[in-house]
C-alpha cells in the first residue's frame, strides 16, 4: 500500500491497518459536514445519547468515518467522566479502540457485506450484555439498506428496547430502502456531498499528491472521497491528467494490451472512474451551454463516450474478453473524438 500512507498526521492512534488509511481522532478532523457534527456535538454536550442514530447521505461522504469518530467519544472513559472534551487517546478504552480490539465496539458490514440474520441475532444478544470496559457498547452497522429483510426485522427488536448502555449507529446511502420502522427509531444525522475544497483537504491528508492533482480529482468526484480516490488511482495507472485524454492519447491496440493485463477489480475501477469523470463533464458542459464564449466539448460527445463506457462495463460483466472490450472501447472513443473535431 505504498503511496497511500498520509504525511500530515503521523500519530499511531488514527492508523487503520486494515485500510491503509488514517482516520480522524476527533471531530476536528472531519470537514464539510457541519450539520452532522452539530447534531453529534449537541448529543454529547447534553449527555442525552440516543439509543440509535441513522447517518444518512451519499456514499463516500464520510458517514462510516464520522461514526467511528463518534464512537471514540462514546467509549472514552475520560469523556464520560467529564474530564476531557475530546477522546483522550490514552485511557484503556481509547487505546483498545486504536488497536481495533475494543470489546465494546462492534463494526459490522465493512466491505459492503450484507448483514445476515445470524449476525443480527448475535448483535441483539451482545447488545443486551453489560459493557466490559467503556461506559457503553457501540454497534456500527454500515449500509443497513443491504441487510436482509429478516435481519432488519430482528434488529428492530433490539432498537425497540435497547439497554441504556447500548448505542447503535446505522449508516445508509439509500435510506429509502430501509424499513420506516427502523428509520423512525433512529435520530437522523444528515450527511451531504463533500464540497470540493473540503475534499481536496481530505485527499491531501491521506495521499501524497500535488494540490492541483487533488483539486482535479475532487472536481470530478461528486462529493465522494471514495470516488476521488478511485479517480486518483486510475489516473496514476494511465499517467494522464484526465482519464479521457489519457484514453484518447494512446493507440487502442497498446491501451487494450495494457488494460487487459490489469486484474479484474482494477479494470472495473478504471471504467467506473472514467464513467464518473464523463458524468461530471456532461454536467459541466450543460452548465456552460448558456454561457457566452464557453467552448467545451459538446454534451453529445460526452454522452456518447459515457454510453461506450457503460457498454464496456456490461461486456466485462458478461465475460467478454478484456482485450476485445478495451480495444473496442478505446477505438470507439477515438472515433467519437474524431467526429467531434470534424464538426467543430
Ligand atoms: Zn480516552
Amino acid at each position: 500500500m505504498k503511496g497511500m500512507v498520509g504525511r500530515r498526521d503521523a500519530s499511531v492512534e488514527g492508523y487503520m491497518p486494515d485500510q491503509g488509511l488514517r482516520e480522524p481522532l476527533n471531530f476536528g478532523g472531519i470537514v464539510g459536514q457541519e450539520i452532522a457534527l452539530a447534531i453529534l456535538k449537541a448529543s454529547l454536550a447534553s449527555g442525552r445519547i440516543a439509543h440509535a442514530y441513522m447517518f444518512r447521505g451519499p456514499s463516500g461522504s464520510g458517514k462510516a468515518t464520522a461514526a467511528r469518530v463518534f464512537a471514540r467519544y462514546l467509549l472514552c472513559s475520560r469523556v464520560a467522566e467529564g474530564k476531557s472534551q475530546e477522546p483522550c487517546g490514552y485511557c484503556p478504552s481509547c487505546v483498545r479502540f486504536a488497536y481495533g480490539t475494543h470489546p465494546d465496539f462492534f463494526d459490522m458490514g465493512e466491505d459492503r457485506r450484507t448483514i445476515k440474520i445470524e449476525e443480527s441475532h448475535r448483535i441483539i444478544e451482545d447488545s443486551m450484555k453489560k459493557p466490559f470496559l467503556a461506559p457503553r457498547k457501540v454497534f456500527l452497522l454500515r449500509d443497513v439498506e443491504n441487510m436482509t429483510r429478516e435481519a432488519s426485522n430482528a434488529l428492530l427488536k433490539a432498537l425497540e428496547e435497547p439497554p441504556s448502555s447500548t448505542c447503535f449507529i446505522l449508516t445508509s446511502s439509500n435510506p429509502a430502502a430501509v424499513p420506516d420502522t427502523v428509520i423512525s427509531r433512529c435520530q437522523a444525522v444528515p450527511f451531504r456531498p463533500i464540497p470540493v475544497k473540503a475534499l481536496v483537504h481530505i485527499i491531501l491528508s491521506i495521499r501524497d499528491v500535488a494540490p492541483d492533482v487533488a483539486l482535479e480529482a475532487a472536481r470530478f468526484a461528486n462529493g465522494s472521497v471514495e470516488k476521488a480516490l478511485l479517480i486518483l488511482d486510475a489516473r496514476h495507472e494511465c499517467g494522464s491528467p484526465t482519464l479521457l485524454e489519457g484514453a484518447l492519447a494512446e493507440s487502442p491496440v497498446v491501451g487494450a494490451e495494457r488494460y487487459s493485463h490489469m486484474d479484474p477489480e482494477s479494470q472495473r475501477q478504471f471504467l467506473d472512474s472514467l464513467g464518473v469523470e464523463l458524468e461530471k463533464r456532461l454536467e459541466l458542459s450543460l452548465e456552460s451551454q448558456n454561457e457566452e464564449g464557453a467552448k467545451d466539448r459538446s454534451f453529445r460527445f460526452y454522452r456518447e463516450c459515457l454510453l461506450s463506457v457503460m457498454k464496456a462495463k456490461r461486456r466485462l460483466e458478461r465475460n467478454v474478453s478484456p482485450y476485445l472490450t478495451f480495444a473496442g472501447l478505446l477505438f470507439e472513443l477515438r472515433q467519437l473524438s474524431a467526429k467531434e473535431k470534424r464538426s467543430e
